[in-house]
């Protein structure tokens, strides 16, 4: 099978699995321990950390790990809003095009009293600053905004948005899970309080992710843990550290830091080879933008007529997704899709496909040839 689901998953590097095999093996220790092999794992464990917190302009104080993406979005907006009981109401912005651990978080904040104002986005996804600022009241605790989005692939004006929140107080989390494989992530540069990535979305292992928190607003407003126990990553994160996932994430860290730029640019072009050879074999229209603005790696599209869930049973060649693949058990349409405001029959007809960092230019290539396949092969015949 040629895999193009990198944004639900990439496969593990194998510098990864192999530091972690070593890690598993060789650093079982709990980095809490005070003897010797505990505080060889510890120091492992700080070196990821280290890693992590220069990858990010970060300081390693400021890094925290977690179980992924979903962890961190949780941990970063109740964290951050407090949802003890007694706590005062506080209001929550965020994006229509949020990913759902984001959204589905401020609709429990929500049930708790708290109050959501979620932005619709344009056309491509974006959403406007200006809107942003208009959205903030006195009572505003916190403002969510992707960097980058998992299903049409819209980069967000992060930094011009905290430069609003920043100048109105109000603290910003960013999720950048799909940003940090390809896009320059830079904490202070973006201007952001809160950042959270996963680490199997950049080959490295799952079950790992990363928050950072500013020490600013940990100083000035300490986020409420959602774990409490034996006191880990700074009373933030309670629970023995899963030493192999942190020492294997710092690797795929090391091993994406060393080459993203070149990295980001081949992606791009093997989309553009795709799409061209994809063109002359079949009609279809773009869902997302391939410009400035987009990542590189990933492009929606939809074929008219077609059933992309059918679509992928069938063409079992090739791996890619139908809308997005962190919902598929739900069977209504793409939210993100619908908040860009595609009618429901181009939803239904509707694939993402995402290229990594070991796909071939001939995977793209006989990739577009299966697809195309597909989807004629589940035309109706047309009788004169
Ligand atoms: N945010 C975004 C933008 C994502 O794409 C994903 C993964 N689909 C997540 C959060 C959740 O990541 P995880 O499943 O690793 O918790």
């Amino acid at each position: 099978t040629i895999y193009l689901d990198h944004q639900a998953t990439t496969p593990m590097d194998p510098a990864v699995a192999e530091a972690m095999h070593t890690a598993a093996t060789e650093c079982f220790a709990n980095p809490s321990s005070p003897h010797a092999a505990g505080i060889r794992a510890f120091r492992e464990v700080e070196r990821a950390r280290g890693t992590v917190a220069r990858f990010l302009g970060a300081a390693r104080s400021e890094i925290y790990f977690t179980s992924g993406a979903t962890e961190g979005n949780n941990l970063a907006v109740k964290g951050v809003v407090g949802t003890g009981s007694g706590a005062p109401v506080r209001h929550v912005v965020t994006t229509a095009v949020e990913h759902k651990s984001v959204l589905d978080t401020c609709r429990s904040l929500r049930a708790g009293g708290h109050e959501v104002t979620v932005l619709p986005v344009d056309a491509e996804g974006r959403v406007d600053p200006a809107r942003v600022a208009a959205a903030l009241r006195p009572e505003t605790a916190l403002v969510s905004v992707m960097l980058a989005n998992n299903e049409v692939s819209t980069i967000q004006p992060v930094a011009r948005i905290a430069e609003l929140t920043r100048a109105a107080g109000v603290p910003l989390h960013c999720d950048a899970t799909q940003g940090v494989g390809t896009l320059p992530v830079d904490v202070r540069e973006l201007g952001v309080d809160l950042l959270t990535f996963s680490g199997h979305k950049i080959y490295g292992p799952k079950g790992i992710g990363v928050l950072y928190v500013s020490n600013a607003l940990s100083d000035e407003a300490p986020l409420v843990p959602l774990l409490h126990g034996g006191g880990q990553e700074r009373g933030l994160r309670a629970g023995t550290l899963n030493t192999a996932a942190v020492i294997g994430l710092g690797r795929a860290v090391e091993l994406l830091a060393a080459g993203r730029e070149r990295e980001a640019g081949r992606l791009a072009a093997l989309r553009g080879r795709f799409l061209a050879e994809l063109a002359g074999l079949v009609p279809y229209t773009l869902n997302s933008g391939t410009g400035v603005g987009f990542l590189p790696q990933a492009v929606n599209l939809s074929f008219e007529g077609a059933d992309a869930q059918q679509l992928l049973l069938e063409v079992t060649a090739v791996a890619v997704s139908s809308g997005s693949a962190c919902n598929s058990s739900a069977q209504e349409p793409s939210h993100v899709l619908t908040a860009i405001g595609l009618p429901p029959e181009r939803i239904r007809g509707s694939i993402r496909v995402g290229f990594g960092r070991f796909t071939t230019e001939e995977q793209a290539v006989r990739a577009a040839h299966a697809l195309a396949a597909g989807v004629l092969a589940a035309q109706p015949v047309r009788t004169a």
